[in-house]
């Protein structure tokens, strides 16, 4: 549940949300949401953030995705990136980055999606070799959101002494414009600002500086940033979920063609009950899971991470569903802005972990079910 301090921030952000809306420029936004210091909450005071957690950054992100305007970015930037530096970093990664990327000057994409590997992260093959004291990095990625606005992309990798078996993963922080390291846009099917790449890297040398954390630490380091990264998309689904239905009930309280307004309607009012229902039990369990994680239980953040994420991507897939059936033909105008948000909502069924792999999660780890795979 929300504390008053939470309270207090969701309102203010609330209303700077409500001053840029749908269809602002996100540039504008991220800017301003920066200056004002909410783009590093979660970050440390010392290095300009805001000293709190992925609890107050989730309410950031779910706040201004009900005000229709959400910043994809801050599930990368300040969530994962800023949190594996600030966990992991050194001093001088922590001095370089961290204060930029808390009050949005500075942004940082990040790259573990491979054509070839997928859903299984195991298989992805980026691979990093010592040359003296830099590092050569070679490999291909996919999907990876918002590179041409980052100032760096956090690339995971393997070393080349670990380059089969179970991932040992490592990170390196890549510049924008490092040699070798190009980028090709996606052509997707998404009405969004940010956008997808296919990265290449061929031999990119880095300086040894390039790796964050240990290259030994392995998969420790890497939740440390997924975990925060799904309790991220579940806030993403909720805010957007919550959009989609306050549009629909808005307009089933007017919209009449027999003697009542469509909302009186029980076949057009309870479906958008349930989507309220299933937003609020979405919302509580990622309030558990930033829970879990603000107060250091990564294991047990894990396990609720994975199902807040499942939940909440499913009430928005079927929040928005609702939203554009509830207003007929106009659902699938532009006018109204819903038809879009039917591919946007997907995106929180199959990213960063698709529905299915959380369920093997959940049969494996929390049922103890034996796997297919
Ligand atoms: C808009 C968008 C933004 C993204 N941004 C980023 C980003 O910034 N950085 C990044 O690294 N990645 C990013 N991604 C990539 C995203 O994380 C992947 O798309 C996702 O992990 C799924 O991988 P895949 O697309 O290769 O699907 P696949 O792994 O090929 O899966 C295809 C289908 O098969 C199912 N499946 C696979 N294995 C199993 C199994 N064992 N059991 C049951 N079903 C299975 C999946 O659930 C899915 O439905 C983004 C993706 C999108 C769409």
């Amino acid at each position: 549940m929300d504390t008053e301090d939470h309270k207090a921030l969701r309102e203010a952000v609330t209303a700077l949300g409500k001053r840029h809306g749908p269809g602002s420029d996100p540039i504008q936004l991220w800017s301003e949401a920066g200056k004002l210091g909410y783009l590093g909450v979660n970050l440390p005071e010392e290095y300009g953030g805001g000293g709190g957690g992925i609890s107050e950054l989730s309410i950031v992100l779910e706040e201004l995705g009900a005000a229709g305007c959400p910043l994809l970015m801050l599930v990368v930037s300040p969530a994962i990136c800023g949190t594996v530096i600030a966990r992991f970093g050194t001093d001088a990664q922590k001095q370089q980055w961290l204060p930029g990327l808390a009050d949005g000057t500075r942004l940082m994409a990040f790259g573990i999606t491979e054509p070839d590997a997928g859903s299984n992260s195991h298989r992805i093959t980026t691979t990093a070799r010592k040359d003296g004291t830099d590092w050569l990095l070679t490999g291909r990625k996919v999907f990876i959101s918002g590179v041409d606005i980052a100032d760096a992309t956090l690339i995971v990798g393997r070393t080349e002494d670990a380059r089969t078996g179970r991932l040992k993963p490592c990170l390196f922080i890549v510049p924008r414009d490092t040699p070798g390291f190009a980028r090709r846009p996606i052509d997707m099917e998404l009405n969004a600002a940010e956008k997808q790449f296919e990265l290449t890297l061929d031999d990119v040398r880095l300086p040894a500086d390039a790796l964050v954390g240990d290259e030994d630490a392995g998969l420790l380091q890497l939740f440390a940033g997924l975990n925060p990264e799904r309790i991220m998309t579940a806030a993403f689904a909720i805010g957007m979920g919550r959009h989609a239905l306050a549009k629909a009930i808005e307009y089933a309280r007017d919209r009449t063609v027999w003697n009542t307004p469509i909302g009186a309607h029980q076949a057009i009012a309870h479906p958008l009950a349930q989507a309220h229902i299933d937003l609020e039990l979405a919302r509580l369990m990622m309030q558990k899971a930033a829970h879990l994680y603000d107060t250091g239980d990564d294991m047990g953040a894990g396990e609720a991470a994975n199902m807040a994420k499942y939940a909440a991507g499913e009430a928005c897939v079927k929040a928005v569903d609702q939203a554009v059936h509830t207003l007929g033909g106009n659902g699938l105008t532009r006018e109204y802005g819903l038809a879009r948000l039917i591919t946007a909502a997907r995106v929180a069924r199959i990213a960063p972990v698709s529905r299915e792999m959380i369920l093997n999660y959940v049969s494996h780890q929390t049922l103890g079910l034996p796997k297919s795979y």
